[in-house]
């Protein structure tokens, strides 16, 4: 399908599934080698990477520990300020080496709160892997070791990334045409 209908927005085929999986698979096999031996901690981050997740550890043979957690945003009682706090973290990560799964790093900035958040327990290491980096909107500096695919600034949806809560659910990534 060349072009899809999410809500009121219309998407064309960005990223075919084949090529999704290919380099998905490519750093599987990365992580493999770099890990081997080593036990990760694999931290998926809900909601969009619920599908790479699911693609890439099934291409992962090194034994390791998956959770899913989220960094859920809210406004604290006795400030203005926004606080943003891991949750559904439910493994000891002290002295554990952990790899983030992340859907899409656009101006890394949930990545960076991510790591000061998840720096606090003390693990071993940190390792970033993303499906997606935006590198032209990127604001911060963040190493990110594993990236399957390098996209320009456009939104796109699909392979677990939503437009509004929909369009998750597609095999392909879909880019948005803008009107
Ligand atoms: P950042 O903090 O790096 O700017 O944004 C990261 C988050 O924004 C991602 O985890 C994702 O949820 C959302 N995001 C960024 N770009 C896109 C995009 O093109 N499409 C979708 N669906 N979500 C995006």
């Amino acid at each position: 399908m060349q072009t899809i209908q999410v809500k009121d927005k219309t998407f064309s085929l960005f990223i075919p599934e084949e090529k999704i999986l290919r380099e998905v698979k490519q750093v599987a096999m990365q992580i493999n080698k770099d890990f081997e031996g080593k036990e990760p901690v694999v931290l998926a981050v809900l909601n969009g990477s619920f599908i790479f997740a699911a693609d890439l550890l099934r291409e992962v043979n090194v034994p390791c520990e998956i959770s899913f957690v989220k960094l859920a945003s809210y406004q604290g009682v006795n400030t203005t300020g926004e606080i943003r706090e891991v949750i559904g973290l439910n493994v000891d990560l002290t002295g554990r080496p952990v790899i983030i799964v992340e859907d899409i790093v656009d101006t890394g900035l949930t990545m960076a709160h991510m790591l000061e958040e998840l720096k606090k327990q003390n693990p071993a290491s940190i390792d970033i892997c993303a499906l997606l980096l935006k590198p032209g909107k990127l604001q911060v500096e963040l190493d990110i070791k594993y990236c399957c695919l390098q996209i320009p600034n456009d939104f796109i949806v699909g392979y677990g990334l939503d437009y509004d809560g929909y369009g998750r659910n597609t095999r392909d990534i879909y880019s948005l045409i803008q009107n």
